[in-house]
């Protein structure tokens, strides 16, 4: 780092970037809790207690597979972030290594690329 700054500017730096860390593991811990927990209720779609839940048809059956698909790779990615975040890689672009912007992650924290990269490979935020 070229600029010199004083040790004080450093540690409230730090406490900053620090408490954003911790807002994001909140919000990546909540996310994969109710990710696990749509995943847990796709995998068992059939509610025999709730009186509006009917027995899976062929259609439905088929489009469920789909969504625990996605619900499994939603789980898969916020975990991946958070292993990020323990090894402390969490914050920058898996392709680039470029610093992810604090709103993107504020709005999709288990995002991992930033927004270019992301677009060439077509992911979705
Ligand atoms: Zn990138």
């Amino acid at each position: 780092m070229a600029e010199i700054r004083s040790p004080r500017l450093l540690m409230e730096e730090c406490r900053r970037y620090t408490a954003q860390l911790s807002e994001l593991r909140m919000l990546l811990e909540e996310r994969l809790h109710a990710a696990r927990a749509e995943l847990a209720r796709l995998r068992d779609p059939y509610d025999p207690y709730d009186p509006y839940d009917v027995a899976p048809s062929a259609a439905r059956t088929r489009s469920s597979a789909a969504r625990v698909r996605q619900a499994g790779l939603d789980v898969a990615a916020i975990e991946a972030a958070l292993e990020r975040m323990d090894r402390g890689l969490y914050g920058t672009c898996t392709r680039c290594e470029a610093f992810l912007p604090l709103d993107r992650l504020r709005l999709a924290p288990h995002v991992q690329q930033c927004a270019s990269c992301a677009g060439e490979t077509r992911l979705t935020a």
